[in-house]
């Protein structure tokens, strides 16, 4: 059969997302032979013993990657980052606990929803009324709640925890759009987790980091598939685990190590946000979304000061082959994701097609 090859096209897409060139190129080998086993990685049997290197260094790169020390386990799940919205509570807070909740988004709102079927729910702050166009900051956090629960970085309106709080509650966080990204102080925190299809992999698997300390604590029956303790105990591998996903995740947990690790992405990252919201604050035809403090490293949303342009310039967008520069339904607009994987050269190049849409329409 002949192969068509097509120019790849910078995909700014939020999720499924970007993965690196060189991921993609070592994943499509895999799916014809893996390990040189003469089998596909999409056939092999999860029990192999090459199957269980893939999940051994999965584990240990993302506990490199974070700083993770061994009070930490790393779980690869499947349900998606929405399914821990449900089992983050069921697993941490027994049902007399008060869980703290940030409200900053789509996400954390349902977060917020499958929490309160396990305990009580409080919800610290808000910025629902604004559109959640910024990060809520001084709110207060009850020194005896159970956990602290924050979306790092909220993909559908841009905005991101630039830190986070000082407390000695342990905070739980959705990082599914801003994992890997950048350092962060893992001391503060009891849960990580993370679907993989924004910043680390294809989708079909969850990252999920628990502190030891904060499991056991409540007394509900929980369903085996849906206990922490069952795929701690089994490795990730109490059933089929989602091979693939797992590998190309790998892969690319690999890849942000040999580029120097999670401070040179975020040193990168930084690079191509001041790249993109420059030009956005500079050209008369585009404006930011969010307060700039709270402003994304990994989504940009923008929109232009005369939406009756936003078609041509997406046609523009396209054009220059930058897919998937569409806002949200809920926000419109325009909005860029550009996670790790997105090369600076892509991100110029949007910005490009904004200069150049100022000059033929300016
Ligand atoms: C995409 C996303 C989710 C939902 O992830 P699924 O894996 O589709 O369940 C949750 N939280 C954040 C911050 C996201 O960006």
């Amino acid at each position: 059969m002949d192969t068509v090859i097509t120019k790849k096209k910078f995909n700014f897409f939020a999720g499924p997302a970007i993965l690196p060139a060189s991921v993609l190129k070592q994943a499509t080998a895999a799916t014809e032979d893996f390990a040189g086993m003469g089998l596909s990685i999409l056939e092999i049997s999860h029990r192999s013993k090459q199957f269980a290197a893939v999940m051994d260094e999965s584990a240990s790169l993302a506990k490199e990657l974070l700083g993770l020390d061994d009070n930490f386990e790393v779980l690869f799940l499947t349900g998606g980052a929405s399914s821990q919205f449900y089992m983050a509570p069921m697993n941490l807070l027994p049902s007399t606990g008060t869980a703290c909740y940030v409200d900053t988004g789509t996400w954390s709102a349902k977060a917020i929803k499958e929490a309160s079927m396990f305990g009580n729910v409080k919800v610290l702050a808000s910025t629902k009324e604004s559109n959640y166009t910024s990060i809520p900051k001084n709110y207060e956090i009850p020194s005896d709640a159970t956990y602290l629960h924050l979306t790092s970085n909220n993909t559908v309106f841009g905005t991101q925890h630039e830190s986070f709080p000082e407390t000695n509650v342990p905070i739980v966080c959705d990082m599914s759009s801003d994992i890997f990204s950048r350092p962060i102080d893992v001391n503060k925190f009891g849960l990580i987790y993370a679907g993989a299809q924004k910043n680390m992999g294809p989708a079909g698997v969850t990252l999920v980091i628990v502190r030891k300390d904060m499991l056991n604590k409540v007394d509900r029956a929980i369903p085996t598939m849906l206990d922490y303790n069952t795929h701690i105990k089994k490795g990730s591998a109490f059933n089929t685990p989602p091979a693939f996903p797992i590998y190309v995740s790998m892969l690319t947990m690999r890849w942000v190590k040999e580029n120097g690790g999670v401070a040179a992405m975020a040193a990168k990252n930084e690079e191509k946000a001041q790249l993109l919201y420059n030009e956005i604050d500079a050209n008369p035809f585009f404006k930011g979304t969010t307060s700039v403090e709270d402003r994304s490293k990994m989504n940009v949303t923008f929109a232009m000061n005369d939406p009756k342009l936003e078609e041509v310039f997406f046609e523009a967008c396209t054009a220059a082959d930058c897919v998937g520069v569409k806002g949200h339904r809920s926000v419109g607009g325009f909005r860029a994701s550009i996670y790790n994987a997105m090369p600076k050269e892509g991100v110029q190049t949007l910005v490009d097609v904004m200069k150049d849409f100022a000059n033929k329409n300016g």
